[in-house]
């Protein structure tokens, strides 16, 4: 990657940066004032380097923000590396005017780590809460399954079966952001079971599952309906049904680690602990970069498992494959492949 190819993608990342801080204030509106000080700071960034080059660059915060919903990054005066992000990708999308995954998943490339980073936080202040790793996997499954309760029950959370649970949970969930209530509806996605939208053209899942595929949940008062921040219902949640899926499949119970957003053991066949982590993200070039750095933490190599209709397409393990650095000891495997009882012929990337 050249050090211009650098500077750009670091420019679309502050920029991802900002919408996400724009929507995290300004709950009602994506586009209300006054615009977080992150926003503003992109935007002068992109002005300053347009006058460098002389390329045209927004004039203002709200062309920014047209440009982020009608615009693909590909089509900006960029020069991102070939294949860094899928062609079709948007950062607020057009017809549902909220970030999109790819938005969320830029803005953790960030300095400071951004949602995914948030995330991270909120569980590792869980773990400390929890005490123990038992106490802290019940209470991290409880958050997968029940990223947005539609109808909140303060009996149902009394019962002796997830009244601890619950304690140490409750405040990581807030009321659902007023954005997503429209005429008195609160909906959820049965398929991924995160907040979605009802309009004119069809169904919005911030999951992004396919138009059509999906079905709602429909609450009429969306002041009982809870949901977690929106880094844990995309950082964790949205992974964790494919994690869900992968821990039944397992001939053993996996063991968690509490790192980040959670890695899990399970003994391979050579007997070995092996350490893998189940990722469900849009982009594959910027999910390569975040699984380096755990497999670094990990010092390690990590297994990165995806779900099947995600890895199925041939673009998106290039993609992965191409923008992981070269030392870096990470494999992706689909969740069939990771759990299927043969070996698999994938190949194993540098050790790992
Ligand atoms: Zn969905």
């Amino acid at each position: 990657m050249t050090k211009h190819e650098q500077t750009d993608i670091d420019l679309l990342v502050a920029v991802a940066c900002g919408v996400i801080e724009l929507t995290s204030i300004a709950r009602s509106s994506a586009f209300q004032l006054p615009y977080p000080p992150s926003l503003q700071l992109a935007l002068d960034r992109m002005v300053l380097a347009g006058l460098i080059q002389s390329l045209p660059m927004p004039a203002g915060v709200p062309e920014l923000l047209r440009w982020c919903r009608e615009r693909r990054p590909t089509e900006w005066p960029l020069a991102l590396p070939s294949g860094f992000l899928t062609s079709n990708a948007r950062l607020i999308h057009p017809a549902a005017g909220e970030p999109t995954r790819t938005c969320a998943e830029l803005a953790s490339l960030g300095p400071h780590g951004g949602l995914e980073q948030k995330a991270e936080t909120l569980l590792s202040e869980l773990a400390a809460a929890c005490g123990t790793a038992e106490r802290f996997a019940a209470c991290r499954d409880f958050l997968i399954r029940r990223a947005v309760i539609l109808r909140f029950d303060p009996v149902e959370m009394l019962q002796p079966a997830v009244a601890l649970t619950w304690r140490l949970v409750k405040q990581l969930y807030g009321s659902v952001p007023d954005c997503f209530s429209a005429d008195g509806l609160v909906h959820r996605c049965t398929d991924c079971g995160l907040l979605a939208k009802s309009m004119a053209d069809g169904l919005w899942c911030e999951g992004g599952c396919p138009q059509g595929d999906g079905k709602l949940e429909t609450s009429h008062q969306p002041r009982q309906a809870l949901a977690l921040p929106l880094a844990l219902r995309l950082f964790l949640a949205l992974p964790g049904r494919t994690e869900l899926t992968v821990r039944k499949r397992l001939a053993e119970q996996p063991r968690l680690l509490p790192l980040g957003l959670g890695v899990h053991y399970v003994t391979d066949r050579d007997r070995t602990l092996r350490a893998f982590q189940v990722h469900d993200r849009e982009q594959p070039a910027p999910a390569a970069l975040q699984t380096a750095k755990i497999a670094a933490q990990l010092g390690e190599p990590l297994d990165v498992v995806v779900p099947d209709d995600l890895a199925v397409h041939p673009w998106y393990r290039q993609g992965f494959d191409r923008a992981l650095p070269v030392d870096a000891r990470v494999r992706l495997l689909s969740a069939s492949e990771f759990t299927a009882p043969q070996p698999t012929n994938r190949m194993r990337r540098n050790n790992a």
